[in-house]
């Protein structure tokens, strides 16, 4: 008889499909049952490999794309990195523009995967023409065949999450899903999953987590933008300082905001206590429950799904360090001593 072989044809074959993971201890004195939906299962350790290959997939199917073309996007986080393996797998080249405030260790990973990564200046204003806007748009002016992924406005965000992210939940909780929440960013992510949701059952009440420092909490309130909601802050791929058309204001019930302090503590406990390697957005969205908890948006009948967008280790030099989170004033200089402190 013939032995099959069994094996994926290439990395490609186990985007989606992430596990649910139910949250015990961090939400044992609350009112609910809560489960993960571990994003950072998909191969490229992140939600955005599904808009990643989808988009790109999209674009084939109407014939933009041919062997050899280039894939062109403004990002250094998850999006880039998932785009450069989509790529290197169908045969594109992918080019990068990143703001230089993004990390060595970003840039040399997307290097990696083979991506060609620009680093353009941080300080300099979106409409200046140095800026990772302007030269990604360039590029993608100057060069034949390619395609701008544009995520913060490309329909096809949502849609890749329709199609995916929403049915996946259905199914994995036979549709007794009552609350979805999730950071938005681009807003595709909690948008194109509660799109699915609403058709399934408009009860479902969706939930959006924001960050102080961004301006989609106001926008959602008052459909006014307004530039004082926007400062520094220090959570990445949460949060905006401009409105996204990815992001279906009209589904979401809700948004909370949350600190980069609670947050990155948050995102340690779930290591600690849930034994879940994950990254500060998912932290974002468990202190979201919380404070969601507390306003008794939740009881006893309550199946409530989180999207945990990434892995851990792409936070290795932030929440996950000491020195990190001593410098940012998240610890007393003593504990910073007592947590390192190893007695024999
Ligand atoms: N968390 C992280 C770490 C991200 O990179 C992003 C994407 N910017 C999000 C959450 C939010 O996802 P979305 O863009 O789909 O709203």
């Amino acid at each position: 008889m013939k032995q099959e072989i069994k094996a994926y044809d290439n990395v490609l074959g186990l985007i989606g499909n992430t596990p649910l993971i139910k949250i015990n201890k961090i939400t044992e004195e609350l009112r609910g049952n809560f489960y993960a939906k571990v994003e950072a299962f998909n191969p490229g350790h992140s939600t955005k490999d599904r808009i990643a290959l989808y988009i790109i997939e999209e674009a084939e199917r109407q014939g933009i794309l041919k062997p050899g073309d280039t894939i062109i996007e403004t990002t250094s986080g998850n999006t880039g990195f998932s785009l450069a393996m989509v790529s290197i797998i169908k045969g594109y080249e992918c080019i990068l523009a990143v703001s230089s405030k993004s990390s060595a260790d970003k840039i040399d990973m997307l290097r990696s995967m083979g991506a060609k990564v620009y680093v353009c200046p941080a300080h300099v204003s979106a409409d200046d023409e140095r800026s990772y806007y302007n030269v990604a748009k360039r590029l993608h002016e100057e060069t034949k065949g390619s395609v701008y992924i544009n995520q913060y406005f490309n329909d096809l965000n949502i849609e890749a999450h329709y199609k995916t992210t929403g049915p996946e939940i259905w199914e994995q909780t036979s549709g007794k899903i009552t609350h979805l929440i999730a950071c938005t960013g681009t807003g595709g992510t909690l948008s194109g999953a509660a799109k699915y949701l609403k058709e399934q059952n408009p009860n479902i009440r969706i939930l959006g987590v924001d960050a102080f420092g961004s301006v989609i909490k106001k926008y959602h309130e008052t459909k006014e933008f307004d530039n004082d909601e926007i400062y520094p802050y220090r959570i990445e791929g949460l949060g905006k300082n401009l409105i996204p058309t990815a992001t279906d204001f009209d589904i979401i019930d809700k948004f909370v905001k949350v600190t980069d302090e609670e947050s990155a503590h948050m995102t340690r406990n779930i290591a600690k206590t849930e034994g879940l390697f994950v990254g500060y957005t998912s932290g974002a969205v468990m202190q979201a429950i919380l404070q969601y908890a507390e306003e008794g948006e939740f009881d006893e009948n309550s199946n409530v799904i989180a999207i945990f967008p990434d892995h851990g280790s792409r936070y290795m030099s932030k929440v996950f360090s000491d020195e990190w989170m001593n410098a940012q004033g998240f610890f007393d200089s003593i504990n910073l001593e007592e947590a390192q402190k190893i007695e024999y």
